[in-house]
């Protein structure tokens, strides 16, 4: 079948621009399972929402219509037609996101799209769960880490900020919860390949999933 590579990791390991590198490289499409995470959580903000009301947020779920564009050198997000690529990247959803991905109801619904999504064809897909649950049987999986330092710099840069400090405290919360939820936590899919880029370059990392992918 189509061939499918399943990257998960941490917070700001790189998965985003690795994951687009090598979707670019072999001719593949790219799906960011985090951003649809995140555009969930927009809506649920932007709708008044209580975040941190499990029961709150799974009776409301099925109300956005969220759809992943993806093409590895543009990719984008819409939440009902808007669309919020932007907007998800602010504080308020990354301090938000994690609490909302570990309702089980939220978890099932987008879990449904992305399934959908893969479906359709070649694709390199970023996420926590991707290996583990979403698509185990993905010919190439990889599982991503970085030392939290290295991370926090990273983000800071795309992010174009200058508080290192901050960043790190927020990666390292994230990474608690989405390490310690019931449901589908983070955790090295059977079968994945582990690579941490804490020493290595961009061009390093998806040149060794791009190694895996075609030997
Ligand atoms: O990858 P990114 O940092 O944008 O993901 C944001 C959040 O979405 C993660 O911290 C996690 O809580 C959630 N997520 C998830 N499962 C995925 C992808 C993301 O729970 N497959």
């Amino acid at each position: 079948g189509p061939l499918v590579i399943a990257v998960d990791g941490t917070s700001g390991s790189g998965k985003s621009s690795t994951s687009r590198g090598v979707a670019d490289r072999l001719g593949l499409r790219y799906l960011d399972t985090g951003a649809m995470f995140r555009a969930m959580t927009w809506w649920l903000l932007r709708e008044g929402v209580d975040v941190r009301d499990p029961a709150a947020v799974a009776a409301v779920a099925e109300r956005p219509t969220i759809v992943s564009g993806t093409d590895p050198l543009a990719p984008t997000i819409t939440v009902d037609g808007l669309d919020v690529s932007v907007e998800i990247r602010g504080d308020d959803v990354n301090a938000a996101v994690s609490p909302v991905s570990a309702v089980p109801a939220v978890r099932a619904l987008l879990l449904d799209l992305q399934r959908e999504v893969i479906g359709a064809g070649g694709i390199v897909v970023e996420g926590r769960d991707i290996g583990s649950v979403v698509w185990p049987q993905a010919a190439v999986k990889v599982y991503l880490s970085a030392d939290p330092g290295a991370r926090a710099q990273r983000r800071t840069a795309e992010e174009g900020g200058t508080d290192v400090a901050s960043t790190q405290q927020s990666l390292l919360e994230r990474d608690r919860i989405d390490s310690g939820r019931a449901t589908a936590p983070l955790t090295m899919a059977d079968g994945a390949v582990h690579i941490d880029s804490t020493h290595l370059t961009l061009e390093q990392v998806i040149d060794r999933i791009v190694d895996l992918a075609v030997s």
